[in-house]
């Protein structure tokens, strides 16, 4: 497994693996890989003859006070989980490589990116539209996989790719969890272990308005269900709890199933995020 640092060297590396008939996945990060992360690199690795992994701590996507600095890098800890999975090729350009001192285009996808944690993270999913157009313009690969622990993340990608006929198909892979629920984040570092412990109550709530919403009750009630349980959790602030349509986002409210369920919740300075889907 080659670890670059250059647009160019990866052009070149895909041209290669072109040249000898191969399939080519990528699956875009910020590293502090985890076991969520390997599972996207697993899935890229069993469908695709070479797997691109790239690790960049986007600053375009970070807003202002947000954790940019803070935010774990590891990059050889990140290469050996790559390697392990049967990754072919990281990708680790620094800011500039990436970004040009005069670079003057942001890709918006409107709609589906302004409500959930678009409207409490402005500047966000432009940053990730903007990176994830320009590396898949980089690698121009068959398939690239994203997590649905991040949704909307997924949504609005899935948008940016068919409004601008990019030829790529993306592939949603299920969330990762610990044993005890809490879906894996890079961000659960920063939890103390009182506050991991207690973590696991976001995914006990979406799960009781996951079954309220099996059972009949509306998107608003389901989002009260949630509400309630999170509330006997102390350490946990809410941010959001939406139930909204799967596709579009557009808020559930008085309509039933399918509905995802997405809450974004604070524990200290910490944000953590989760969603539920449950189907018709
Ligand atoms: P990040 O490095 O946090 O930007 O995440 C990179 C990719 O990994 C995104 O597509 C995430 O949705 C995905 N991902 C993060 N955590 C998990 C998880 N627990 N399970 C599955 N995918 C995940």
């Amino acid at each position: 497994m080659q670890v670059v640092r250059t647009k160019a060297e990866v052009r070149k590396a895909v041209r290669a693996a072109r040249a000898q008939g191969k399939s080519v996945g990528l699956v875009p990060t910020m590293g502090a890989l985890h076991a969520g992360h390997r599972s996207l690199v697993d899935t890229s690795v069993a469908n695709c003859d070479f797997t691109i992994v790239s690790v960049f701590v986007n600053p375009t996507q970070f807003g202002p006070g947000e954790d940019l600095d803070a935010y774990p890098r590891t990059l050889e800890a990140d290469a050996a989980l790559c390697e392990a999975a049967g990754a072919d090729l990281i990708f680790a350009p620094d800011p500039d490589e990436m970004y040009g001192a005069a670079a003057a285009t942001t890709v918006h996808v409107s709609g589906v990116s302004e409500g959930l944690c678009g409207a409490f993270r402005p500047v966000h999913f432009d940053g990730v539209t903007t990176v994830v157009c320009k590396l898949l313009n980089i690698a121009a690969v068959d398939r690239a996989y994203f997590g649905e622990k991040d949704y909307q993340q997924l949504v609005v990608i899935r948008t940016m790719v068919a409004d601008l006929d990019i030829a790529t198909e993306i592939v949603g892979v299920a969330t990762v969890r610990e044993p005890d629920g809490l879906a894996l984040s890079s961000r659960n570092k920063y939890l103390s272990d009182q506050q991991r412990a207690a973590a696991p109550s976001l995914r006990q709530a979406l799960l009781a308005g996951a079954k309220a919403a099996a059972d009949g009750a509306s998107g608003c009630e389901a989002e009260q269900v949630v509400a309630d349980v999170l509330a006997a959790e102390p350490l946990f602030r809410a941010q959001y709890i939406s139930a909204v349509d799967p596709d579009t986002l557009e808020p559930r409210e008085d309509d039933g199933l399918p509905m995802v369920i997405a809450a974004a919740a604070y524990m200290g300075e910490t944000r953590l995020i989760d969603n539920i889907r449950v189907e018709g």
